[in-house]
């Protein structure tokens, strides 16, 4: 068969006889290859599987010798086959031999073929081989040949992982010893990558005298700091209803400890063999550390921690210290905690972090919404990282997969390196059109607008040339403190929010707490359904002072300016008007108390509830703007939670019946001449925004780090040449329409 004449089914058909058929599923592998070749033209077909200890063995090849099966191996980012598996990405080479990363191994006699295209073998979100073609001759691989080789790659993870080709043992992610490079997997949390060294939060402190004269006076400093930690850990329990049930029960653990007379008097017996209070306590520690983590019991490891938190502690009492010192941080610095609050990680110097990893994570969301903010990679949920990394250890966080490197061999970090460069080289051509307006080939005007919550977005609006913010979570504060803050508190962080916007507009969206947004200070009672619970409006408009109080220091803070404001999760117009007459009342009382009122008022909706589409002509009478929530109005639509990673990929943005409605709010708003914009995710996806400017959408609001992808894409699009395009697919009943807008977007140069 030529290249290029691939028949995507027949080589799916036959390759699921193959593994159904008789033979060793080595035997099988070996014609699977064989018939990949043939089935899409290529000299070579190759398959490497992962094996302990992140090495890529060449299991199964057609073309290459086999005297190098099973020989030739390549680490995790060593060569072409090292960095497809190193980044989960496919590679389409014309010219492989020409690529910095191609390394060339003799044993396969690989130097015959000049184009290479490989795709990684995923399993569960792994990367568990990677399968390759070669070619003699230099040969452009389309984006639709690769597209069929990945789906073939999905069906043969399925022979590699149901097949005993290798243990089952070495398909699982490599554990790793204390030394060795190790790569562990956790959630994303915020994507991109960094390369840096591991700062541990409450790392271990590093005791300068060990050994001690005076065990009496050793013995009075370690009650003395004794009483001080159960004095502390005192004061935070009687804190009372404004602590969570989690955090109860660590505070608890701790005071139970600090009041165990085993442990202490270990501290005690150690003190009297000569060591410093401090030195013992660490000693203590150390013991304690390795006799229960060889206990399997996961509530008594997770006691562990607990005396580890106490023990760092006590040290931190023994020897003065408080918090980490920006000095000392190296200007690369990864940080590595268990869980982290929002405050805690802006204690750290902004200018040296560059990635966040959680060893738990879910709870933890303020945190990463600043990390996202400070524009780190984050990940969450990265089991047992804590006990395999040392201070100062290199790492490599890759948000985007899900993965931290722990001491990377150099072959991965040179793969690394190269991403970010490439980042950059981009971030530099994004910052080029910093100043550029967003207008279409057909001259269409689009005003893109950033979603904020902290004051340091705002650096990020001026810095992406984006237009405004578009989306102000006011939430976010609140979230970030310790107790809900007073009128005069938030006048003054919204009126730093308008100052520091210098004229640029804000939409400022009242509190959408409730969900997933807790507040540490909000007794909040269990919900089957928090998502669908008591959140958002629903308790401003239960809890009015709440609203009006947040309603009045935005009135202040607008003093003479424009206001723009919206209210989250409305689903009946009763709501709005509910809420519209607080703000009404508000500015009434403003007025009456001779205060200075903002020049304009601006109030609208947000649109995420899908019962408001069918209340569009009374609510378009009443509000001034539309925001459409979609990633609320979406997880409502399909009726699946949006949190929840095993449904992400069940539902599409881009799928008819989205793209329906979308249609159907434009026309409607356009009709009424009602402003309206999109804030959720898919207007920072470049297809996603490619869409909704073709449907008449002229104000998005995106994080802003896609302020730059997004401008490149409508600087190359026609609008209604797109628009013509989507109208024609409107009536499909496929399950998305990605792949053809992305064809589309491909043909007619559409960056995305
Ligand atoms: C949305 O729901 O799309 C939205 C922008 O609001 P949030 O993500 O804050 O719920
Ligand atoms: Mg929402």
């Amino acid at each position: 068969m030529s290249p290029g004449a691939t028949n995507p089914r027949r080589l799916l058909a036959r390759l699921r006889d193959v593994m159904a058929g008789a033979g060793s599923p080595q035997e099988r592998l070996d014609r699977v290859v064989r018939l990949i070749a043939e089935g899409i033209g290529a000299d070579v077909c190759s398959c490497y599987v992962m094996r302990a200890g992140e090495v890529l063995e060449l299991f199964a090849t057609h073309g290459l010798k086999k005297s190098a099966v099973h020989h030739t191996r390549l680490r995790v980012g060593e060569g072409l086959v090292g960095d497809i598996a190193a980044h989960a990405k496919p590679v389409a080479l014309s010219d492989a031999w020409s690529h910095p990363s191609f390394v060339y191994r003799p044993e396969t006699g690989e130097d015959l073929y000049r184009s290479l295209s490989g795709v990684p073998i995923i399993r569960a979100g792994r990367v568990i081989g990677v399968l390759v073609v070669q070619n003699k001759e230099e040969r452009a691989f389309g984006e639709e040949e690769v597209e069929v080789f990945e789906t073939v790659a999905m069906v043969l993870a399925e022979l590699l992982t149901s097949q005993p080709l290798i243990g089952q043992d070495e398909l699982a992610p490599a554990e790793g010893n204390a030394l060795l490079p190790v790569r562990l997997e956790g959630v994303k949390m915020n994507g991109g990558i960094a390369i840096g060294l591991a700062v541990l939060h409450r790392p271990r402190l590093r005791i300068q005298k060990l050994v001690a004269e005076d065990g009496a006076a050793e013995a009075t400093r370690l009650h003395k700091a004794l009483d001080e930690v159960r004095g502390e850990v005192d004061s935070l329990l009687e804190g009372g209803e404004r602590l969570s049930e989690d955090y109860r029960d660590v505070l608890e653990a701790y005071r139970m400890f600090a009041d165990d007379r085993g442990w202490i008097s270990k501290i005690v017996e150690a003190i009297e063999t000569g060591l410093t209070a401090e030195a013992a306590v660490q000693k203590v520690a150390d013991d304690t550390r390795v006799r229960m983590s060889q206990i399997a019991d996961s509530y008594i490891r997770e006691r562990l921690h607990d005396i580890e938190d106490l023990a760092n502690r006590l040290l931190q009492r023994l020897m003065g210290v408080t918090t980490v010192s920006s000095a000392d941080l190296p200007t690369d610095a990864v940080l590595i905690a268990r869980t982290m609050g929002p405050a805690e990680l802006l204690d750290y110097d902004r200018a040296k972090l560059r990635g966040l990893v959680l060893e738990e994570g879910a709870a933890t969301n303020h945190v990463a919404i600043v990390a996202r903010a400070l524009d780190i990679p984050v990940l969450g949920k990265v089991s047992g990282v804590l006990d395999k990394i040392e201070p100062l250890d290199p790492v490599i966080v890759d948000g985007d997969r899900g993965q931290i490197f722990i001491r990377p061999g150099e072959d991965i970090k040179d793969a690394f390196k190269r991403s970010l460069l490439a980042h950059r080289e981009q971030l530099a051509k994004y910052a080029a059109s910093r100043d550029l307006p967003a207008v279409t080939l057909d001259g269409v005007e689009v005003s893109l607008n950033v979603n904020a919550g902290l004051l340091l977005d705002i650096e990020h609006v001026h810095a992406s040339g984006a237009d405004g913010i578009g989306l102000y979570r006011t939430e976010i504060p609140f979230m970030a403190r310790s107790s809900l803050p007073d009128v005069a508190a938030q006048a003054s962080l919204y009126t730093r929010v308008l100052d520091a916007m210098q004229g640029k507009p804000v939409v400022f969206r009242t509190l959408d707490v409730g969900g997933d947004k807790v507040l540490p200070y909000w007794n909040n009672e269990e919900e089957d359904n928090p998502m669908m619970g008591w959140r958002s409006v629903r308790i401003t408009l239960d809890r009015p002072m709440i609203l009006r109080q947040q309603l009045r220091a935005l009135i202040r803070s607008a003093a003479g300016r424009d206001l723009r404001l919206m209210f989250p999760m409305v689903a009946e117009v009763a709501e709005f008007d509910q809420a519209r007459a607080t703000l009404d009342l508000e500015m009434e009382r403003e007025r009456a108390r001779g205060g200075n009122l903002p020049q304009s008022l601006l109030v609208g909706t947000m649109l995420e509830v899908p019962a408001l589409l069918w209340q569009l002509p009374q609510i378009l009478s009443r509000v001034d703007f539309i925001s459409i929530g979609s990633n609320d109005l979406l997880q409502f639509l399909f009726a699946s939670d949006r949190g929840n990673p095993r449904l992400s990929d069940r539902y599409d943005t881009l799928s008819p019946p989205v793209l329906r409605l979308l249609r159907s709010v434009a026309e409607q708003c356009e009709e009424a001449k009602v402003p309206l914009s999109l804030c959720g995710e898919m207007a920072g996806e470049p297809l996603g925004a490619m869409v909704l400017v073709s449907l008449g959408f002229r104000r998005l609001s995106m994080s802003a780090h896609s302020i730059g992808p997004v401008k490149a894409m409508v600087l190359g699009m026609d609008a209604g040449q797109v628009r013509d395009y989507v109208l024609t697919q409107l009536d499909s009943a496929a399950h998305t329409l990605r792949p053809k807008l992305r064809g589309f977007a491909r043909d007619h140069g559409i960056q995305l």
